[in-house]
Formats: structure tokens, C-alpha cells, sequence
């Protein structure tokens, strides 16, 4: 390979997840959320993947949409993140469909064209994006205006959970009410709310009556339990990091390893160096805590993770300079997950795979 690390993507594994998510949901449609470069597995790939099973796109940024377009894309997509000056003209040319969070928002998207398609997110309680309280009153007055004007065409009412992944959390159901008393608002003002979505994977997996007509998957998708708590079962990792040793050495009790001294072997070992690092996105706070996988069993990470190189302890196992080693992948060969860096990192696995970037390579398969 022409890059010192591969990240390898199983295109079937992802489509496999994809058509076992839609049993947990078989009367929504279902939506694969492909952001932030499809949570580092490789948006065009995955998304065009995804297109052969699912009803939807969603993407966070209008970039994104229109990279996608770009791609050749042409399919239902929904982006839901954009700033005043926001390419709103161009996404609605290319058949995006935008999310409005708010009365200046919904203006500028109806001005960007001949009645554009537009979504209304209501804020039910995360406090991030979307109208809330008096504001989407006013939300729903201006739709209400605009689409009889002829200038919007609504077609979505949408939100977000804030604690999904803990399915006990008071959080849901209020959120769920909240939900549904706007959907019923919009209809009293006589907007019809066309889709209306409120799940993402973990309510998708745990909390059929936050359905409603569509479900938008992101974590799950990729194979990653969206919690430890919350398992998805029948779906498995779609990507593995991996890479070669890039050097070997025999080190005496007493050596030290990589910035900071941060680790001391306390006996003879076999180290070996590992060409990745934070520059590739592998979290640093994982120093001295995770592991890898090395010959159908882990090796633990010693010292401080630097920026293009980690060092790992092989022990007294034979190693070469160029024997493979995998950064985390499915579990299946013994190899840690992204959920073990996770732990390792003190960070969601979602973080885990989504920092994947800079100098790797990408293989499909
Ligand atoms: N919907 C929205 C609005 C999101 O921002 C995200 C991702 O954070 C998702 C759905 C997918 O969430 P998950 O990856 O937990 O399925």
C-alpha cells in the first residue's frame, strides 16, 4: 500500500446492517445518516452503497449535500445544518432538502427558489438546533404564511433525542410528547407535516413508538452499538484500521518508550512501532491504555501515542518488521473494536471512527 496505514470498509457488512436496522422498523422509512464523511468510513462510497436499500440521505452540512450531488447523487436527501449565507439557492436547485430551524432560516430557504422543499425542526428538549418554545410558534405561523403563499412546500416536521441511549431516561418520553403536541400544532395551522422523524439509531433499536415515518440511522448503521447499553443486535463493524509494523526491537528491563517517559518495561520485551497516530486521528488520551490486535490476540499500546507512530508491547511473541496489526475492527480476529479504544480513550466509539482522517488509504470491498 502506498499510504503507511489502510482503513478497509466492508461495503457488504454495511449493507447487511442496513436491512437488519429496517427490521427493527419495517413501517418507517429508513434513512442513512452519512455526515461528517460518513462517521469516517468515506461519505460518496457509503452513500452510494446505502442508496441501493434505503429511502433517504441525511447529512449535517450543506457541503456535504453538495458534495454528494457532485458525486451524482440524486436520490431524497436531507441536510439539517446551515449558516445565514448558506448555499441555500444551490441545494434547492440540486433537490436538497433543507431544514429550516427558525423564521429568518425559512425566509432565506423560500427566497432560494421556486417553492423549495422544505423540513421544520422543533426543538423538543436537546437545546441545540431547531425552534423552540415561542419560536417555533412563530416557525409555524411563518410556514403556515409561506406555503399558502406558494412559496415553501413543507414536507417534514423533525427533532432530536437528547438521551436515546439511556432508554430509561425521563428525557424520552417528554421529548416524545413535545414531538407530537408540534406535530399536531403544525396541522392546526394548516400545514400539512408530511415526515415526521424524531429517532436516531438508538431510538430506532429501542423505542418503536418514536418512529413515526422515518427512521434516521447513523451509529448502528456502521456496525457500532450506539452504547454499550444499548447493543444492536445482528449488525457488525463495517471498517478496521490496520496497518504493518513499521520497526521492531528487542529492549532490556529498564527502557523507556516515546515522549515523556510516560512507560518503563520493567523486563526484556519486544517492541514494536505502529505508523499511526493522533495525526490520523488515533486519540492520544489512549496512551498507555489501549490495545491492539497482533497475531489473533492484542498488544497492549506502551507510552505516549505521538503524532504519525505508537509503540505497542509484543512480549516474547515472534514479530517482523512489515507483520500486520490491526487497530481495532470487528473483534472477530481477536482485534479490539472501536468501542475498546473508546474505553481506552474515554471517548464514544462514534468519536472513535469519526476522527479517522488525514494520511490513510481507503479500500471498498
Ligand atoms: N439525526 C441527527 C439529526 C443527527 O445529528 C444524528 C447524528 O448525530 C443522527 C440522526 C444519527 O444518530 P446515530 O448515529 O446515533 O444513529
Amino acid at each position: 500500500m502506498t499510504a503507511n496505514a489502510e482503513l478497509v470498509v466492508d461495503l457488504d457488512r454495511y449493507r447487511a446492517n442496513l436491512a437488519v436496522l429496517r427490521s427493527y422498523a419495517p413501517d418507517a422509512l429508513q434513512m442513512a445518516v452519512v455526515k461528517a464523511n460518513a462517521y469516517g468510513h468515506g461519505m460518496v462510497p457509503m452513500a452510494r452503497a446505502a442508496r441501493e436499500s434505503v429511502d433517504w440521505l441525511g447529512v449535517a452540512t450543506p457541503a456535504e449535500a453538495l458534495e454528494l450531488r457532485v458525486a451524482g447523487d440524486r436520490g431524497p436527501l436531507l441536510c439539517w445544518l446551515a449558516v445565514p449565507g448558506a448555499p441555500f439557492a444551490e441545494l434547492v436547485a440540486a433537490g436538497v432538502e433543507v431544514t429550516a430551524s427558525g423564521v429568518d432560516q425559512l425566509e432565506a430557504i423560500a427566497a432560494a427558489g421556486d417553492r423549495p422543499r422544505v423540513q421544520l425542526k422543533v426543538d423538543t428538549g436537546l437545546s441545540r438546533n431547531g425552534a423552540f418554545g415561542p419560536q417555533w410558534d412563530e416557525l409555524v405561523a411563518a410556514a403556515a404564511r409561506l406555503q399558502a403563499a406558494g412559496s415553501i412546500e413543507v414536507t417534514g416536521i423533525w427533532s432530536h433525542f437528547a438521551s436515546a441511549d439511556e432508554p430509561g431516561h425521563p428525557a424520552n418520553d417528554q421529548q416524545e410528547a413535545v414531538f407530537r403536541a408540534a406535530v399536531d400544532q403544525l396541522a392546526a395551522a394548516g400545514v400539512e407535516p408530511g415526515l415526521r422523524h424524531l429517532a436516531n439509531s438508538a431510538a430506532g433499536l429501542t423505542r418503536p413508538s418514536s418512529h413515526f415515518d422515518l427512521v434516521r440511522w447513523g451509529i448502528a448503521s456502521y456496525g457500532i452499538d450506539p452504547d454499550p447499553a444499548v447493543p444492536a443486535p445482528g449488525v457488525t463493524p463495517v471498517l478496521t484500521a490496520r496497518t504493518v509494523l513499521a520497526n521492531v526491537k528487542r529492549v532490556p528491563a529498564g527502557a523507556s518508550v516515546s515522549y515523556g517517559w510516560r512507560w518503563t518495561a520493567d523486563h526484556e520485551t519486544t517492541l514494536g512501532l505502529v505508523p499511526v497516530g493522533y495525526g490520523e486521528g488515533i486519540h492520544r488520551t489512549a496512551s498507555n491504555r489501549a490495545e491492539v490486535g497482533f497475531a489473533g490476540s492484542r498488544a497492549p499500546v506502551r507510552g505516549t501515542i505521538c503524532m504519525d507512530q505508537l509503540v505497542v508491547d509484543l512480549g516474547d511473541r515472534p514479530a517482523r518488521i512489515g507483520d500486520p496489526v490491526t487497530l481495532f475492527g470487528s473483534g472477530d480476529d481477536g482485534e479490539p473494536t472501536a468501542q475498546d479504544w473508546a474505553d481506552a480513550a474515554g471517548t464514544i466509539a462514534y468519536e472513535i471512527v469519526t476522527r479517522l482522517a488525514g494520511r490513510w488509504s481507503r479500500t471498498y470491498r
